[in-house]
């Protein structure tokens, strides 16, 4: 009679878990340990099985993980997090249970229903400054997370002071973070002929291969701006997603090209942060 009870109660349990964690995504909830088919990178899209997807997993988009310098412009410090702030995001993320997911788990799970860990989120840094070498990258490899960081290729070309060198971004490559495209010279996309395009999309994604021989698949707009002529190149390059600056949590299969973020600026604080994780929209 004892062992009877108790294996219900195991089951009760079970099915408690279960139900928590499917609530709000489609992708069924396993252990993170588990899921090793996709990483930060691979070279072949996953086949789409014809079913359209909803799910909600949000991409906070960070900038600066540094102090901003003495005199630095209202840009600067709003798009600033210290390092001892961000060490704060990622013990609360860590603490919370929150499993942070490459962007190819993303598509993966939007497109074949692959599994996504509970608590799913990406942590995505854009422009490819110094910090993300000398800050984030220990950081995130201290609490065992993945990241991705969108470049801006023409930086590093010309050695531009404050920004990854392509050593650094070779590195990163080869280790848990993606290294993805922002572009060759950060313009605003809208408007712009289609060599223009070409050049400032396919431009960065050529650089990239050529020195983490890994073509970049996602792509981040400078400023947020793009328009229909974007989306029209970026349909004929390997581009798997596209990330906006709009804000919200949800994607969907048919929106790969215009994902939402969650932006962190200087004044998201934990508690802050612990808000923006919830959002439904
Ligand atoms: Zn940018």
């Amino acid at each position: 009679m004892f062992r009877k009870s108790w294996v219900i109660l195991v089951f009760l349990i079970l099915i408690g878990c279960l139900a928590v964690g499917t609530a709000g995504q489609n992708a069924a909830p396993i252990d993170s340990t588990v899921v090793e088919s996709v990483g930060t990178w691979m070279d072949t899209l996953p086949e789409w099985d014809g079913t359209y997807r909803r799910i909600r997993v949000p991409i906070l988009m960070y900038h600066y993980v540094s102090e901003p310098p003495e005199a630095s412009d209202d840009t600067r410090i709003t798009l600033s997090v210290t390092p001892d702030m961000f060490r704060a995001h990622m013990q609360y993320l860590f603490d919370g249970g929150y499993n942070p997911i490459s962007l190819y788990q993303l598509i993966d799970a939007l497109r074949t229903g692959a599994a996504l860990p509970v608590k799913p989120v990406v942590l995505t840094f854009d422009d490819g400054y110094t910090d993300h070498f000398s800050t984030v990258y220990p950081v995130l490899h201290q609490f065992g997370f993945t990241g991705t960081i969108f470049v801006i290729t023409g930086a590093p070309d010309n050695s531009a002071p404050g920004y990854l060198s392509w050593p650094q971004i070779a590195e990163m490559a080869e280790s848990s973070i993606s290294m993805e495209n922002h572009t060759r010279d950060h313009i605003d996309l809208r408007n712009q002929d289609y060599d223009t395009l070409v050049y400032q999309l396919l431009g960065a994604q050529e650089s990239l291969l050529a020195y983490t021989g890994r073509t970049p698949h996602f792509v981040a707009y400078p400023m947020g701006f793009y328009d229909e002529g974007t989306l029209e190149i970026l349909r004929t390059m390997p581009v798997w997603g596209a990330l906006t600056t709009q804000f919200g949590a949800l994607h969907t299969t048919d929106r790969a090209l215009e994902m939402s973020r969650v932006r962190i600026s200087n004044e998201t604080n934990v508690a802050a942060l612990a808000a923006l994780l919830q959002t439904d929209s």
